[in-house]
């Protein structure tokens, strides 16, 4: 069984409803930020998320871990719809699921020390033995790679570098023992000298603690690094998926293609022969007919301005939606 299934996932959200509009009669218009998506993540498996910014990725990633609520479409978390779960199990799945954010610094309040901060969620969960939870948050403090943990537990967030502070952020995570892990740009603020000591953290509780993870990342060199499967969102879309090292090193949709060639990726061997991203992110309100990317990309014909592609396999558990893929004379 697979800890996680998203099926048929949507999240509209309404723009323009207010009274004045609704006097003028005109109809509600919507952000379609995740728009019929499917995915799911096997047990200790690391999936990646990537696509620019406005594609919906921390929608998707809030919605997982129940931070929003979907319009519809269905979580299935160990193949139980998380809808369904009130008091006792809530509360058991937020304890399993748990939600790294970008910016450890508005995560983490400036007037607690680590200690505490650590130390919140067991408060909250009910563990009412101070020794046990001295013994949990100093443990968690550790596995978070700060050692010795005494050394920093009376120490407050602004004493920290960014890369301890993120550190922080996870060992707070930790202290639960969750199996599921949602991290929506977690290194994004840090600097790139320190990124790589924070996801080789991340993979260490994989190995350690069987941890599945969604990894939330516009930065397709730190998917690369870390991310088992990766998923490209493009406005609201998969357009891509699948193992990593095809999806990153033989990217078949002319978007991924155009992301590639528009990130440095630390890897001579990377074909950077990619299409160019020509315009703006489009208008994400009226969106483009046919293929959501059409307007931007530079092998689009009249049939892309009509057609919705659908996800086909190109390859082994490697999916792309283009109509264009496997057309004679065109390889994109
Ligand atoms: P990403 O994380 O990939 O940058 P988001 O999930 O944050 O994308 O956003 C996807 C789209 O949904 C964007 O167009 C964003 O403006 C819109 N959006 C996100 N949250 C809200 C909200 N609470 N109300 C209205 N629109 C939103
Ligand atoms: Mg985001």
């Amino acid at each position: 069984m697979n800890m996680l299934d998203v099926k048929n996932l949507k999240k509209y959200y309404p723009v323009n409803s207010g009274f004045l509009y609704s006097l003028m009669k005109k109809e509600t218009k919507y952000v379609k930020a995740v728009d019929e998506i499917n995915f799911s993540i096997g047990e200790g498996e690391i999936i990646g998320l990537a696509g620019e910014s406005g594609s919906g990725k921390t929608t998707t990633g809030e919605i997982v871990t129940r931070l929003q609520e979907p319009t519809s479409g269905q979580v299935l978390y160990q193949g139980q719809d998380t809808s369904n779960f009130q008091g006792k199990e809530l509360k058991n799945f937020r304890k399993l699921c748990q939600m790294i954010f970008q910016d450890p610094y508005e995560t983490l309040n400036p007037r607690f020390t680590i200690r505490r901060t650590v130390e919140e969620p067991l408060l909250i969960h009910g563990y009412k033995d101070p020794e046990q939870r001295y013994e949990k948050v100093k443990d968690a403090i550790e596995r978070a790679e700060l050692r010795p943990a005494e050394k920093y537990m009376n120490s407050f967030p602004h004493e920290l570098s960014g890369g301890q502070r993120q550190r922080v952020a996870i060992a707070r995570a930790i202290v639960l023992d969750p199996i599921l892990m949602v991290a929506d740009e977690p290194v994004s603020m840090l600097d790139v000298s320190i990124r790589a000591g924070v996801l080789n953290l991340l993979k260490q509780l994989r190995e350690d603690m069987g941890l599945s993870m969604l990894y939330v990342s516009h930065d397709l060199s730190t998917i690369k690094y870390i991310c088992d499967r990766t998923i490209i969102m493009y406005l609201g879309r998969i357009v891509e998926t699948g193992p990593t090292n095809d999806v990153i090193d033989n990217p078949v949709h002319p978007y991924t293609q155009a992301l590639i060639s528009s990130v440095p990726v630390p890897d001579p061997d990377m074909d950077r022969e990619g299409a160019d991203i020509e315009e703006e992110l489009p208008d994400q309100i009226d969106l483009p007919s046919g293929c959501r990317f059409w307007p931007r990309c530079n092998k689009a014909t009249e049939e892309c301005k009509e057609t919705d592609p659908e996800l086909r396999q190109v390859k082994e558990g490697h999916y792309a939606a283009c109509i264009l893929i496997g057309k004679e004379g065109d390889s994109p």
